[in-house]
Parts: C-alpha cells; structure tokens; sequence
C-alpha cells in the first residue's frame, strides 16, 4: 500500500530528484503538486498550500523543495494542519526557525525529517564505520562546482538566507558531521562575495582538530566533491560527493548511489515509527562560518 504525498515547490530539485524518486518508489505515490508556476503530468496541481491542505485530507506527508527562505512558513502551515513534513536541505535558513519547526512537530506528533541527502550517498556508511574508533590526523574538504549548472538564474542563493557557496557546501558538511569520530568546530573563515551580493560565492573554512575546506562555485570543467581523510591506519577518501569510497587509493564496493530513493525510504519508516529526524550540526558551521568569517570582495558575478 502507497501513501499519498505532496510536493510543494516544482522547480529543479523537485524535478530532477523527487518526482522520479517518488514515481520509482513503492511506498508512495504524488497525489498533489503546490508551486506557483511548476506542474507534474497527471498529478493535481495547486498554487496555494492552504487550499491543498483544506481540499486533501488523504494526503498525510508533504514534502517541501523550496529554497530556505520560504520554506518556513510553509512547513509550519504544513505541520499546523497535521502534516508529516520532510523538509529539503539546508532545512532552514535559520537554526532557530527549525528548532520552532522541530517542537512543533513534537507538539503535534508528526514526523518532520530535516533531509541531507548527500549523507545517503553510496560511500557514507561505509566510510563512517571505518573511522570509528580512528584518530583524524587531517581532513580536508575540496568541494567545487558551478552555481550557473546547479542554480541556473537562481538568485535566491545569493540574497539573505540562500547561504551561498555553502547552498552546496552543506552537502559536504552533512557527510564531514556524520562519518567524522568526533565533532569539530570553526576556528576561523575567509569569505569572498561578489560586489553586490549578499552570500558568498566561495569560502575556505579552517575547523579544530586540523580539518578544513575549501569550497568554490566558479568551478567549470570538471566538478569537485571531494573529502580526504587522513588516520594513524590509512587514508580514506570520499569523492563523487560520497558516491566514490578509496581507502589508500583502493576503490571499495560501495553499491549504487541511490541518495533521493534513500531519503524517501528513511520517511516512510520514520512516519511508521512516529519519530523525527532533525540534526542541525551542518547548519551550525555554516552559521559559525558566517559568524567568525573575514569578508573579502571577489570580481562580480551574474548569471
Ligand atoms: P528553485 O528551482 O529555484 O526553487 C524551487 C521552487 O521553489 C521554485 O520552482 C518555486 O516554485 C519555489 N519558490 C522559490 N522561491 C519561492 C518563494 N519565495 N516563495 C514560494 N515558493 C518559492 O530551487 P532548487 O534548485 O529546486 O532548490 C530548492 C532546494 O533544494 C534548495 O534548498 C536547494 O539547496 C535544494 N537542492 C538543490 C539542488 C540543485 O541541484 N539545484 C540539489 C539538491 C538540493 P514556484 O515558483 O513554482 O512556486
């Protein structure tokens, strides 16, 4: 038996990811769309959220790929009328407002899942167990691509709250959280903005414990996704964004990369559990890093 879900917002992730996911798997089925513009074929569309919830009473989970600046009050709205909710990443643009949405759903009993879906990547798992236990002599975080090939004309990412580089850099940061034995934190940034923008466009963060990252949109070429690890028994590389597992320089079998199947399988047993799932410790380098960061101007950037 499916359970019917709505996706709100139908712009490039929802596209690219969640509609085929949700159409592959066989958990759930997309009963409803809301988006001001976006459509799927076949699927009831509604452009105001408030109608959709009035309207369908059958649909119980709501997935929202809006950028973080809206996405709040959708999520709340959502969860306010019972909704389980899955939130895409970064699941806020604050780290208050998704501590609000995290006791709200508590309050009302819904399951809210805060998603990184690079942390579903193929290598992750894998790549968490062998650290265990180990010391982390360095890491190091290369995570470079092009922001017009990921965000085309998408000028949210460089207002308030769209958070910039580190829109991608998140990805990094949710896999370095979660395989990494011990937590670190920011010691120290430098920023580079555009003139004229708000968020910055590339970003090198130092962290404790000798672990750092360098984080680039105006990567063309080739992209870079890579997080390197050194140890007192090996190195471990992840690269492909986590897809890709060396251990000194051994590919390792790590199966397919399946991240947005994943998350899809991680609801539906955390709403058949009843429970949540909402680690902020991504956000909060984010938000050290924009913090502690020394701002430098860089050439002007348009898409
Ligand atoms: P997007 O295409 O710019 O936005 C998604 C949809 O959100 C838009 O189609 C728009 O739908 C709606 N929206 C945008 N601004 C809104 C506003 N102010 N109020 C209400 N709705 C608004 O962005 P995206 O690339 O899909 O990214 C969305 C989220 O997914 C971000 O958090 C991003 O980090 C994450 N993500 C993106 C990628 C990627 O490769 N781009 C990959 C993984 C995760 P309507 O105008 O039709 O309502």
């Amino acid at each position: 038996m499916t359970q019917k879900i709505a996706l709100v917002g139908i712009g490039k992730i929802a596209k690219d990811q969640h509609v085929p996911s949700i159409n592959a798997s066989p958990d759930w089925t997309l009963a409803a769309t809301v988006s001001r513009s976006g459509t799927v074929d076949g699927v009831p569309a509604f452009t105001d959220l408030d109608e959709m919830l009035a309207q369908r009473d059958d649909v119980r989970v709501i997935s929202l790929c809006l950028p973080p600046v809206p996405r709040f009050d959708y999520a709340r709205k959502a969860i306010l009328a019972g909704r389980h909710v899955m939130l895409e990443k970064p699941p806020g643009a604050t780290l208050a407002e998704v501590h609000a949405l995290s006791a709200l759903a508590a309050q009302q009993g819904v399951t809210l899942f805060a998603t990184w879906h690079s942390r579903m990547a193929a290598g992750v798992e894998q790549a968490r167990a062998w650290l265990a236990g180990k010391t982390i002599a360095k890491a190091h975080i290369t995570w470079k691509e092009d922001v017009k090939k990921w965000h085309p004309g998408q000028e949210w990412v460089f207002e308030p709250g769209g958070m910039g580089v580190f829109d991608p850099g998140s990805n990094a940061l949710s896999i370095l959280t979660h395989i990494l034995p011990r937590p670190v934190h920011v010691t120290a940034a430098t920023l580079e903005y555009p003139q004229g923008r708000q968020t910055p466009i590339a970003a090198q963060v130092q962290f404790s414990d000798n672990v750092s990252g360098d984080f680039d949109w105006r990567q063309t070429g080739p992209q870079t996704w890579d997080i390197a690890l050194e140890t007192e028994a090996g190195t471990l590389v992840l690269s492909d964004g986590g897809a890709t597992l060396t251990i000194d320089g051994a590919t390792q079998d790590v199966g397919e990369n399946r991240e947005y199947p994943a998350l899809y399988e991680r609801m539906t047993r955390l709403v058949a559990d009843g429970e949540s799932d909402v680690d902020l410790s991504p956000m909060v380098h984010i938000a050290d890093a924009l913090t502690l960061g020394r701002r430098v101007d860089c050439a002007p950037f348009s898409f």
